[in-house]
């Protein structure tokens, strides 16, 4: 197993192990790309969601919330596009009997050619040195040249295939490259057909089409439909943004690997909406926002990148995505679209009324433009956990060599921010004074009591679900009043009065820190 791999399988089972993800209705085998978040997962969960929305609305004068429900009136997802273009090429390899998306299956192998193109540029960087030139590298070397010359022919006609819905098209490139599956080899493909990723149900009382409800697919068509509503009720004027975070569901092809693609799963979206014209500039504005917003959590800035979309989708005219560095490499984390006014419009041809913005500067009419950024609450969380759960070897308390497993969340995002910990467990005293620390920070803070097994072993459960600080009550406790905090990432320990503990976990704890 590559090492990748490795990390990513302990990175799954130490999400089960610690309480923060189960397999949905696990007694019954699970369900299929389905999770559920246990009691520190919830935590994360909600930590993350609270540092976007305060973001966007807190930060933000001109962004306000929305809280919109998941069924939508059916003739919302024809506006859209959903009903029509919501599709996925799907194909399946008659040997393996595995499904795929065709399309993605042609990524790939662009993604394979773009690597092979970028290790022969590293190369040439190691044996020029300081004195290369990339750029003239790129387009002299004949090698390098072959390669662009592929990708380019490749990446040409997949865009045609797709924009003009051709399956027949993306079957014959699947040939013609000789893509196998990637699990077993085989080149044994069915045809490729369209598949619709929206899940639908039936209202109560209206039998067939007419009943037939979505259960939505994105967050964004809430905000659409709503946007009269709320300018008029917050009198918020063009550029103005509207921010929600809520359940959205597909019925993806492919949903291997872990929560990063699931059926059921979280966005967290905001339409910016905005003079037409001027999107070009609110997106260079949402781009560098979004990355700093990342950035801000300690992510290392080689872990992040843009990848501009090569196939735009029907609505955009321009998109971005931020891609993450997941075990399994570099994939997209958070999209950025230029919308232009494509949903307005069609939701005011559809529904009959209109979906204007009466622009007092300039004295003018217009269905603004929108910006969009969109960003998983689920893949935000596993790009969180894979960069966080470290390894590390530390001395144990004889001074032999150990192995902790410390998972190195910002403190403002970690699930518990202090537990309290009595030396001992047989002991009134301390346990009584550990209480009564307990009771005065759960005011502040999420904190948790614990006096099961020896002080070292609770150290390290604290460092497994990333506690930043961990406040011990011992002998001395009882005479001045003071106690030990350790500190997560350090594992320094440090005397002070219990009266202090509060600031020094809050000033490292709270969100505010994120904003500064
Ligand atoms: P992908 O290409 O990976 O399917 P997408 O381009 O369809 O993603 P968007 O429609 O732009 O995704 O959705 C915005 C964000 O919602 C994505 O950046 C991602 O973080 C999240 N997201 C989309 N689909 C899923 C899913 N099936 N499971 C978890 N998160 C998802």
């Amino acid at each position: 197993m590559s090492q990748q791999a490795d990390q990513f399988k302990k990175l799954v089972s130490h999400c089960k192990e610690y309480g923060f993800i189960f397999p949905s209705s696990e007694i019954y085998d699970g369900l299929s790309a389905v999770y559920d978040y246990g009691p520190y997962g919830a935590e994360l969960k909600n930590n993350i969601k609270s540092y976007w929305w305060k973001a966007m609305v807190q930060m933000h004068e001109n962004i306000v919330g929305l809280d919109a429900a998941i069924f939508m009136h059916p003739l919302t997802w024809k506006a859209s596009g959903h009903v029509d273009a919501f599709n996925d090429p799907l194909i399946d390899n008659k040997d393996s009997k595995k499904r795929y998306r065709a399309d993605q299956l042609i990524e790939g192998h662009l993604d394979k050619i773009e690597e092979k193109m970028n290790k022969e540029v590293e190369k040439a960087l190691k044996r020029f040195g300081d004195s290369f030139d990339e750029a003239m590298y790129r387009q002299t070397n004949p090698r390098v040249l072959e390669y662009q010359q592929q990708y380019d022919a490749i990446l040409e006609r997949f865009t045609k295939a797709t924009a003009a819905g051709d399956m027949a098209e993306l079957k014959a490139i699947i040939d013609d490259l000789e893509i196998a599956d990637p699990d077993t080899g085989s080149r044994n493909w069915t045809e490729v057909r369209q598949f619709n990723l929206m899940f639908s149900t039936q209202l109560g009382n209206i039998a067939g089409e007419d009943g037939k409800l979505y259960l939505r697919p994105e967050t964004a068509q809430g905000i659409f439909v709503n946007f009269l509503n709320v300018h008029k009720t917050t009198r918020q004027k063009v550029p103005f943004g509207i921010a929600q975070i809520g359940k959205a569901f597909r019925n993806e092809i492919v949903a291997r690997q872990f929560i990063f693609r699931m059926r059921e799963f979280e966005q967290m979206e905001m339409q910016f909406f905005l003079r037409p014209g001027e999107e070009m500039k609110w997106y260079a504005y949402w781009k560098e926002a979004r990355m700093k917003w990342h950035l801000a959590l300690g992510t290392p800035a080689e872990k992040l990148r843009f990848k501009d979309h090569d196939n735009l989708a029907h609505y955009a005219n321009a998109a971005v995505d931020i891609q993450f560095d997941f075990p399994f490499g570099f994939k997209e984390l958070e999209g950025i679209h230029s919308r232009t006014d494509f949903d307005l419009s069609s939701h005011q041809e559809l529904s009959g009324k209109k979906m204007q913005y009466f622009d007092s500067e300039l004295n003018e009419n217009y269905v603004p433009y929108v910006v969009e950024t969109s960003v998983g609450c689920d893949r935000m969380f596993l790009a969180l956990m894979s960069q966080a759960l470290q390894e590390e070897s530390v001395p144990d308390a004889k001074g032999e060599d150990a192995t902790r497993t410390v998972l190195r969340l910002h403190p403002a995002l970690a699930p518990v921010k202090c537990a309290v910990l009595p030396l001992l467990k047989n002991k009134e005293e301390l346990t009584g004074k550990a209480r009564e620390v307990f009771d005065s920070l759960k005011h502040s803070f999420l904190c948790q009591y614990d006096e099961k097994d020896a002080i070292g072993r609770r150290y390290r459960r604290q460092d497994a679900i990333g506690t930043p600080f961990c406040v011990t009550i011992d002998f001395d406790t009882l005479q001045d009043d003071t106690v030990t905090i350790r500190e997560r990432d350090s594992m320094q320990q440090e005397r002070v009065h219990i009266s202090k503990v509060e600031a020094i976990v809050r000033e490292r704890t709270d969100m505010s820190v994120l904003f500064r």
